[in-house]
This record gives C-alpha cells, structure tokens and sequence, in this order.
C-alpha cells in the first residue's frame, strides 16, 4: 500500500490519473479503520479507476476537551485494510502540511453546522467543511464518499460542494453495523464490556421509531418519548438529544408524512456516540 505524505505528492497522483482519463474517487477518513470504513472504500472500487483514502485525525473538528490527543491511531493495520479493500494509495498528511502556523481560512456551511451535533460541538463542522474542502483541493476526486452514519456531516458536505461549485460528486452509504445493531465506530473501542452492551439500546430505539411509524404512530413528540423512556432503561447512557428531523432542512418535524430521519447523540461513560435511521410513511 503506497502511503503518501506529501500535499505535492498527492496533487502529481491525482492528476497524472486524470491524464490519463481515470476515474478518481475518494474516502475522507480519520482512521481507526472498521468495516463502516471498508465499505465506502469497496464501492469507491467499484466505480472509480484510482482509489485514494485520506487518514488524518483533523484537530480543527475537536473542541478542546474532546478526545483529539487520545483518537486511534493505528496506519499499519489502516493501510493493510486499504488494501485488501482495493484502495490504491493512502493520503495521510501530518498536521504542519494541513494547517501551517497562523492559518486563517475556513469554510462554513452557516445554519446547518450549528444545530443538532453542531450545537454541541461548536466549532466542530467548521472543522469538518474546511478539511474536507482542503481534501477536494489537493486530491481533486470526481466522486467522494461519505457514511450515513455521520448523516448531519453528510448533509452539511453535499451543500458545501453544491454551494461553492465544487466538481465533485458526494455519494453516501448505508450505515454498517454490528450484529447488535450498533453502529461501526472508531469510538466504540473506548467503550467498557458494560457501555458495550448498553450501547446495543441506541439501534432498540431506532427501530422503535420505525416500528411506531409502521403502527401509524406519526407524532414525532410520542415517539421522541418513547424511544427516550428506551434509552433512559440503560443507566450508562446519557442522552445528549433525540430528534425526529426533515432529511434535508435537519429542522424537527411534528409529524411524519413522508420521509423523515431519527436522529439521536447520547454519551456512555465518557462516550460521544451517534446514530440515525431513515423512516417513510409511504414505505
Ligand atoms: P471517520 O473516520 O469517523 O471520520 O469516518 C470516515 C467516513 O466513514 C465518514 O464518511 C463516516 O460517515 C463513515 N463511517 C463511519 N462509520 C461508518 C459506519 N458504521 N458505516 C458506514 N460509514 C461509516
């Protein structure tokens, strides 16, 4: 697996493959690699002539008391999964190259970055749109792929390259999970055999809500509460919001007509994790 550091070295693969008329897709990731990551990377695969998968832990997307210094890290075992995927190089820039001293611009998708996740985090999709707008910028992807498991993240994505013209294309893939229904996640290594077990009640409670939508229970207050009344049976789990959202506006919806996404953001022990499910009345 050819691992490239350089912003230079990158660029030069990239558009020696556009030269050469190829397809070039990319997969933003921060590491830890997990079978979430591998599928993103499959696809792109399948559907691209050049592969690359980006592994930088970005600091600007982590608020000062979140866990940047201690996020896995581990490039052998990434690399040797980027290649059994089909990956052809991996980019992974050190921090220096990324944001040299004094750096100042930032891309900022107003509005969207600041509810939901975003509230909580401040700061933290700022983080997102300005790393991911730099990766666009230096690897020049025709398609770029993102997980719906971070669906705000891949809401707020597909507005930026829309908004600033961006010649890309953002796909985004089904959520892989663990048997459990848990959502594949670098954090979910933190977890202790307790929170592990208890983190199982966050798909419970997905699945709830499309389960009471498949009853023609459509007030999302009803089930906001019961999916609430759910979780709150864990004692490990701190719920951090639970919302029934407009799939692409993420404004809350009072009932659901049509298609609508479950979101919710809880903390197990000193956990942050996240899920969402996509529902539809019609379905
Ligand atoms: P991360 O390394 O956490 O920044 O994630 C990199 C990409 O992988 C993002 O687009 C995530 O949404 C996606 N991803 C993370 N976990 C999963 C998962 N369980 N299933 C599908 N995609 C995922």
């Amino acid at each position: 697996m050819k691992i490239i550091r350089g912003i230079k070295e990158m660029r030069e693969l990239s558009r020696k493959a556009h030269e050469e008329k190829k397809r070039v897709g990319l997969v933003p990731t921060m590491g830890a690699l997990h079978k979430g990551h591998l599928s993103l990377i499959q696809r792109a695969r399948k559907e691209n002539d050049a592969v690359f998968v980006s592994v930088f832990v970005n600091p600007i997307q982590f608020g000062p008391k979140e866990d940047y210094r201690r996020y896995p890290r581990n490039l052998k075992a990434d690399a040797r999964l980027c290649g059994q995927a089909g990956a052809d190089a991996i980019f992974f820039p050190d921090e220096r190259s990324m944001y040299s001293s004094g750096h100042g611009t930032h891309v900022c998708v107003e509005g969207l970055s600041d509810i939901l996740c975003g509230k909580l985090r401040p700061g933290h999709f700022k983080g997102v749109t300005t790393v991911v707008a730099k990766l666009f910028n230096i690897v020049d992807p025709d398609t770029a792929y993102f997980g719906q498991k971070d669906a705000q993240q891949a809401v707020i994505v597909k507005k930026m390259a829309g908004e600033l013209n961006m010649p890309v294309t953002i796909k985004v893939l089904p959520t892989v999970r663990e048997k459990d229904g848990l959502a594949m996640s670098s954090r979910n290594a933190y977890l202790n055999d307790r929170e592990r077990s208890d983190a199982a009640v966050l798909f419970q409670a997905l699945t709830l809500a499309k389960d009471l939508l498949k009853r023609r229970f459509n007030d999302t207050s009803l089930i906001v509460r019961k999916m609430k009344e759910l979780i709150n049976s864990k004692r490990s789990v701190k719920i951090q919001y639970v919302c029934v959202v407009d799939p692409r506006s993420l404004r809350p919806l009072h009932k659901i007509t049509g298609k609508a996404l479950v979101m919710l953001a809880v903390k197990i022990g000193g956990v942050r994790l996240i899920d969402n499910i996509m529902v539809n009345r019609n379905a």
